[in-house]
Protein backbone atom coordinates (compact mmCIF):
# COMPACT_ATOMS: atom_id res chain seq x y z
CA UNK A 1 0.00 0.00 0.00
CA UNK A 2 0.98 3.75 -0.81
CA UNK A 3 2.45 5.63 2.32
CA UNK A 4 1.83 9.00 2.73
CA UNK A 5 4.13 11.85 3.79
CA UNK A 6 2.69 15.17 4.51
CA UNK A 7 4.87 18.08 5.45
CA UNK A 8 3.38 20.87 7.25
CA UNK A 9 5.33 23.89 6.07
CA UNK A 10 4.59 27.28 7.79
CA UNK A 11 5.76 29.32 4.47
CA UNK A 12 5.57 28.70 0.94
CA UNK A 13 9.47 27.35 1.47
CA UNK A 14 10.03 25.83 5.06
CA UNK A 15 9.34 22.35 4.16
CA UNK A 16 11.56 22.43 0.54
CA UNK A 17 14.84 24.29 2.28
CA UNK A 18 14.49 22.57 4.95
CA UNK A 19 13.47 19.12 4.45
CA UNK A 20 13.39 18.80 0.43
CA UNK A 21 16.14 15.96 0.14
CA UNK A 22 14.31 13.82 2.29
CA UNK A 23 10.74 14.58 0.59
CA UNK A 24 12.33 14.24 -2.89
CA UNK A 25 14.07 10.94 -1.19
CA UNK A 26 10.68 9.22 -0.38
CA UNK A 27 8.81 10.53 -3.44
CA UNK A 28 11.27 8.11 -5.54
CA UNK A 29 10.46 5.61 -3.24
CA UNK A 30 7.26 5.48 -3.95
CA UNK A 31 5.83 7.54 -1.05
CA UNK A 32 2.99 9.52 -1.68
CA UNK A 33 4.23 13.24 -0.60
CA UNK A 34 2.30 16.04 0.50
CA UNK A 35 3.50 19.41 1.48
CA UNK A 36 0.84 22.00 3.00
CA UNK A 37 1.45 24.72 3.49
CA UNK A 38 0.00 27.25 6.32
CA UNK A 39 0.62 30.94 5.56
CA UNK A 40 -0.46 31.46 2.23
CA UNK A 41 -3.68 33.75 2.14
CA UNK A 42 -3.71 37.46 0.13
CA UNK A 43 -3.97 40.85 1.10
CA UNK A 44 -4.93 43.02 -1.73
CA UNK A 45 -3.20 46.19 -0.38
CA UNK A 46 -0.39 45.21 2.31
CA UNK A 47 0.86 48.12 4.17
CA UNK A 48 3.38 49.10 6.97
CA UNK A 49 5.76 46.04 7.52
CA UNK A 50 3.79 43.85 5.58
CA UNK A 51 4.68 45.76 2.48
CA UNK A 52 8.21 46.23 3.38
CA UNK A 53 8.62 42.40 3.65
CA UNK A 54 7.62 42.16 0.00
CA UNK A 55 9.42 45.40 -1.20
CA UNK A 56 12.61 43.77 0.28
CA UNK A 57 12.67 41.08 -2.10
CA UNK A 58 13.26 43.64 -4.53
CA UNK A 59 9.21 43.58 -5.13
CA UNK A 60 6.91 46.68 -7.00
CA UNK A 61 4.03 47.22 -4.33
CA UNK A 62 1.00 46.45 -6.81
CA UNK A 63 1.94 42.60 -7.65
CA UNK A 64 -0.12 39.77 -6.00
CA UNK A 65 2.79 38.61 -4.05
CA UNK A 66 1.45 35.59 -2.29
CA UNK A 67 0.05 34.00 -5.64
CA UNK A 68 3.51 34.73 -7.03
CA UNK A 69 4.68 32.39 -4.39
CA UNK A 70 2.21 30.22 -4.33
CA UNK A 71 3.19 29.70 -8.03
CA UNK A 72 6.58 29.03 -7.15
CA UNK A 73 5.55 26.49 -4.42
CA UNK A 74 3.81 24.76 -7.46
CA UNK A 75 6.95 24.19 -9.07
CA UNK A 76 9.26 23.37 -6.27
CA UNK A 77 6.12 20.29 -5.40
CA UNK A 78 6.47 19.38 -8.78
CA UNK A 79 10.60 19.01 -8.43
CA UNK A 80 10.74 16.79 -6.13
CA UNK A 81 7.50 14.62 -6.89
CA UNK A 82 5.62 15.82 -4.39
CA UNK A 83 1.22 17.53 -4.41
CA UNK A 84 0.87 20.45 -2.60
CA UNK A 85 -2.07 22.15 -0.79
CA UNK A 86 -2.19 25.85 -0.12
CA UNK A 87 -4.34 26.85 3.63
CA UNK A 88 -5.21 30.51 3.34
CA UNK A 89 -4.16 31.73 6.76
CA UNK A 90 -2.24 35.16 6.75
CA UNK A 91 1.40 35.04 7.68
CA UNK A 92 2.31 37.01 10.80
CA UNK A 93 3.03 40.56 9.15
CA UNK A 94 -0.70 40.34 8.51
CA UNK A 95 -1.37 39.83 12.28
CA UNK A 96 0.03 42.33 14.42
CA UNK A 97 3.86 41.63 14.04
CA UNK A 98 5.33 45.02 13.25
CA UNK A 99 8.88 44.84 12.51
CA UNK A 100 11.44 42.06 11.53
CA UNK A 101 12.58 41.78 15.44
CA UNK A 102 8.69 41.28 15.90
CA UNK A 103 8.72 37.76 14.14
CA UNK A 104 11.37 36.43 16.19
CA UNK A 105 10.41 37.44 19.46
CA UNK A 106 7.54 35.17 20.63
CA UNK A 107 4.00 34.74 19.72
CA UNK A 108 1.89 38.02 20.29
CA UNK A 109 -0.80 37.39 23.21
CA UNK A 110 -3.61 38.14 21.43
CA UNK A 111 -2.27 36.38 17.65
CA UNK A 112 -5.23 34.02 17.98
CA UNK A 113 -4.43 32.38 14.80
CA UNK A 114 -4.06 28.81 16.71
CA UNK A 115 -7.88 28.80 16.87
CA UNK A 116 -8.30 28.53 12.77
CA UNK A 117 -4.74 26.62 12.04
CA UNK A 118 -6.02 23.86 14.70
CA UNK A 119 -8.71 22.43 13.24
CA UNK A 120 -7.55 23.58 9.38
CA UNK A 121 -4.84 20.93 10.46
CA UNK A 122 -6.76 18.27 11.74
CA UNK A 123 -8.92 17.80 9.04
CA UNK A 124 -6.03 17.85 6.64
CA UNK A 125 -4.78 15.38 8.85
CA UNK A 126 -7.97 13.34 8.48
CA UNK A 127 -8.60 13.79 5.21
CA UNK A 128 -4.74 12.67 4.07
CA UNK A 129 -3.79 9.98 6.97
CA UNK A 130 -0.48 10.28 6.97
CA UNK A 131 1.52 7.85 7.90
CA UNK A 132 4.07 9.83 8.52
CA UNK A 133 4.40 14.12 9.22
CA UNK A 134 7.06 16.41 9.13
CA UNK A 135 6.92 20.17 10.69
CA UNK A 136 9.56 22.23 11.82
CA UNK A 137 11.76 22.28 14.79
CA UNK A 138 10.90 26.08 14.82
CA UNK A 139 14.92 26.94 14.88
CA UNK A 140 15.33 30.78 15.17
CA UNK A 141 12.10 31.36 17.23
CA UNK A 142 10.06 32.60 13.59
CA UNK A 143 6.39 33.06 15.31
CA UNK A 144 4.57 31.09 12.22
CA UNK A 145 7.20 28.28 12.56
CA UNK A 146 6.43 27.98 16.66
CA UNK A 147 2.88 28.22 16.15
CA UNK A 148 2.55 25.58 13.81
CA UNK A 149 5.17 23.49 15.97
CA UNK A 150 3.11 23.62 18.82
CA UNK A 151 -0.60 23.01 16.95
CA UNK A 152 1.56 19.62 15.36
CA UNK A 153 2.28 18.63 18.32
CA UNK A 154 -0.92 18.86 20.09
CA UNK A 155 -2.21 16.90 17.31
CA UNK A 156 0.46 14.44 17.88
CA UNK A 157 0.58 11.83 15.22
CA UNK A 158 3.64 9.97 14.02
CA UNK A 159 5.61 12.97 13.80
CA UNK A 160 8.93 14.28 12.67
CA UNK A 161 10.48 18.20 13.50
CA UNK A 162 13.23 19.48 10.51
CA UNK A 163 15.47 21.38 11.30
CA UNK A 164 14.47 24.73 9.91
CA UNK A 165 17.04 25.95 7.20
CA UNK A 166 18.89 28.55 6.76
CA UNK A 167 17.99 29.65 10.15
CA UNK A 168 19.52 26.55 11.89
CA UNK A 169 22.56 27.95 10.30
CA UNK A 170 22.85 30.72 12.11
CA UNK A 171 21.36 29.47 15.21
CA UNK A 172 24.38 28.09 16.40
CA UNK A 173 23.84 28.65 20.23
CA UNK A 174 20.34 26.87 19.77
CA UNK A 175 21.70 23.41 18.56
CA UNK A 176 19.75 20.30 18.93
CA UNK A 177 20.36 16.65 19.15
CA UNK A 178 18.55 15.48 16.00
CA UNK A 179 16.96 12.09 16.78
CA UNK A 180 17.10 10.78 13.14
CA UNK A 181 19.49 11.62 10.09
CA UNK A 182 18.44 11.01 6.48
CA UNK A 183 21.30 10.92 4.14
CA UNK A 184 20.79 11.98 0.60
CA UNK A 185 21.98 10.84 -2.58
CA UNK A 186 23.04 13.13 -5.54
CA UNK A 187 20.04 12.26 -7.19
CA UNK A 188 17.70 13.42 -4.21
CA UNK A 189 20.21 16.72 -3.53
CA UNK A 190 19.72 17.52 -7.68
CA UNK A 191 16.21 17.62 -6.88
CA UNK A 192 16.47 19.54 -3.76
CA UNK A 193 18.37 22.08 -5.96
CA UNK A 194 16.18 22.26 -8.72
CA UNK A 195 13.11 22.95 -6.06
CA UNK A 196 14.80 25.30 -3.74
CA UNK A 197 15.65 27.46 -7.22
CA UNK A 198 11.26 27.32 -7.94
CA UNK A 199 11.41 30.27 -4.53
CA UNK A 200 12.99 32.92 -7.04
CA UNK A 201 11.78 35.40 -5.00
CA UNK A 202 12.95 34.21 -1.74
CA UNK A 203 16.64 33.50 -2.93
CA UNK A 204 18.40 36.30 -2.70
CA UNK A 205 16.88 37.50 0.40
CA UNK A 206 18.10 34.18 1.73
CA UNK A 207 20.93 33.38 0.46
CA UNK A 208 22.28 36.42 -1.81
CA UNK A 209 22.22 34.21 -5.26
CA UNK A 210 20.98 31.10 -6.94
CA UNK A 211 24.45 30.21 -7.40
CA UNK A 212 25.07 30.97 -3.56
CA UNK A 213 22.31 28.89 -2.31
CA UNK A 214 23.03 25.76 -4.48
CA UNK A 215 26.95 25.51 -3.25
CA UNK A 216 25.01 25.79 0.22
CA UNK A 217 22.83 22.78 -1.01
CA UNK A 218 25.38 21.03 -2.10
CA UNK A 219 27.98 20.64 0.92
CA UNK A 220 24.57 19.01 3.06
CA UNK A 221 24.67 15.17 2.30
CA UNK A 222 21.94 14.87 5.59
CA UNK A 223 19.20 16.03 6.86
CA UNK A 224 18.31 16.23 10.57
CA UNK A 225 14.85 15.36 12.63
CA UNK A 226 13.71 15.57 15.82
CA UNK A 227 10.95 13.06 17.18
CA UNK A 228 8.97 14.93 19.84
ZN1 LIG B 1 9.24 30.28 7.25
Amino acid sequence: MTRTLLAVSPHLDDAIFSAGGTLALRARQGWRVLVATCFTGNVAQPTGFALACQLDKRLPPDIDYMALRRAEDFAACQAIGAGFVHLPFLEAPHRGYDSAAALFAGRLPDDDIASGLAPALEALIAAENPDRIFGPMAIGSHADHLVVRSVLEAIGGKLSLWQDWPYADRASSTRIVPTETVRLDASAIGAKISACQAYATQIGFQFGSPQAMTDRIRRMDEEHFLTP
